[in-house]
């Protein structure tokens, strides 16, 4: 095999007696990731996921951008394996490794043995390793406090590593380990960035989205689908739910008091999303709400939408600034699908001046004049379910 990848599991490894399931997970979830590459073998060992492609025609490639992607994973290298023995692994470093080297300006060799059978130690074996590279890299000097290059050799049990500089993980905690949460996913900026984050932490994600044909068009909705499939490269697969609003807007909007119309929508939206939740096993709800962004982000907005529900819900983005958001939208991959320029039901019927400090009896009060469950009954029995994965084709 010329080349395999190590992961190294993060936080995991201090979870004591869910170790071993944690690891189990992982394991399950690194496995179903590398499917579409290819035929790889995927197995832990002292706390580092192996993944080796087992033919040719693994596309080792897409295989590793994978890898990158996978919660629970701090830190990741391409290697080389080969024998134990220091003529094996100079050989190695100097074919996968020798052009790099002779790119840099100075390197060391850092090496750890997790067989202590292996003959020599730690230092030793950097220092036979480095002395050989330096005469045939007379180029790259040796620099053992501040290199610009690190040559690594991992003597452990069925053979022996060489890579360079290991690249950072995504972080977080396996998928599924955290049971399972249902993401409001707007078209927005924020919503696909709350989801993330809390799929990090190794939450199962499902989404719902209030489409409001035709005040939003099928566009709207195709971009929410492309959202949803693209936080899927982090958290597996995902179901969409998508809602029929517009019967709701229209009551809300002939029935309602204008300055509470966004505060009642939002109500609906909680209360729906926490039956769809039910049925699909979510224990909480996630939103992209943060805190002052808008008139209905205001604390007291948020007490009057949250009172309708009573399962957790989760507002990872709400301390932050949006800058920090469009960082990591960007870093993920969804700010560009963001940024299209297609409404969203809650730019439908936005008050002119919406209540910035409601009660929750001024809100109650208001939605008296509507029939809120027959409303939800109905919008609940015509929910489409679209199911989407990262390798589905983009719908943009
Ligand atoms: P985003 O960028 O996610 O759209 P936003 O700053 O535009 O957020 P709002 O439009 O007020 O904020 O919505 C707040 C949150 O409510 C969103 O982050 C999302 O979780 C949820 N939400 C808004 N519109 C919808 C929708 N059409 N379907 C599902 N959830 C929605
Ligand atoms: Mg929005």
């Amino acid at each position: 095999m010329n080349e395999i990848f190590l992961l190294k599991l993060g936080e995991i490894v201090l979870k004591g007696a869910n170790k071993r399931q944690f690891e189990s997970r992982l394991r399950q979830n690194v496995r179903r990731r590398m499917k579409p590459y290819g035929n790889f073998d995927v197995y832990i060992l002292q706390s580092t996921v192996y993944v080796e492609p087992q033919d040719e025609n693994a596309d080792v490639d897409g295989a590793w951008e994978a890898c990158r992607a996978i919660f629970g994973v701090v830190s990741l290298c391409r290697c080389r394996p080969c024998e134990k023995n220091v003529d094996a692994i100079y050989e190695a470093v100097e074919n996968y490794l020798g052009e790099d080297l002779d790119c840099a300006e100075s390197f060391k060799v850092e090496s750890k043995r997790s067989d202590k059978q292996f003959p020599l130690t730690s230092i030793q074996l950097s220092q036979e390793i480095g002395g050989r590279l330096a005469e045939a890299h007379p180029s790259c000097r040796v620099d053992v406090h501040h290199p610009a290059y690190t040559v690594f050799v991992e003597v452990r049990d069925f053979a022996a590593y060489v890579h360079g500089p290991a690249e950072p993980g995504a972080g977080g905690l396996p998928t599924g380990v955290g049971g399972r949460a249902m993401v409001l996913l707007s078209g927005g900026i924020d919503s696909p960035v709350a989801a993330y984050m809390i799929a990090k932490r190794g939450v199962e994600i499902e989404a719902v989205h209030f489409f409001s044909y035709p005040y939003t068009s099928q566009l709207a909705k195709d971009k929410v689908v492309e959202l949803a499939r693209l936080v899927t490269r982090y958290c597996g697969k995902m179901t969409v739910n998508v809602v029929p609003f517009t019967e709701i807007q229209e009551a809300i909007r002939d029935n309602c008091p204008e300055e509470f119309f966004t505060l009642i929508m939002r109500r609906f939206m909680m209360e729906i999303s926490q039956r769809i939740a039910q049925g699909d096993g979510c224990g909480a709800l996630i939103t992209g709400e943060n805190l002052g962004q808008v008139a209905s982000q205001t604390m007291e907005a948020m007490a009057v939408t949250g009172a309708v529900v009573d399962i957790p819900i989760f507002m990872p983005l709400v301390g932050m600034d949006k800058e920090e958001i469009v960082t990591i939208a960007r870093k993920i991959g969804t700010l560009e699908t963001s940024i299209l320029p297609y409404e969203d039901c809650c730019t439908v019927f936005t008050p002119k001046h919406p209540k910035t400090k409601p009660t929750l009896g001024q809100v109650i009060h208001a939605e008296k004049a509507l029939d809120r469950q027959a409303l939800i009954e109905n919008a609940l029995n015509s929910i489409e379910k679209i199911k989407v994965s990262y390798h589905d084709e983009s719908l943009l």
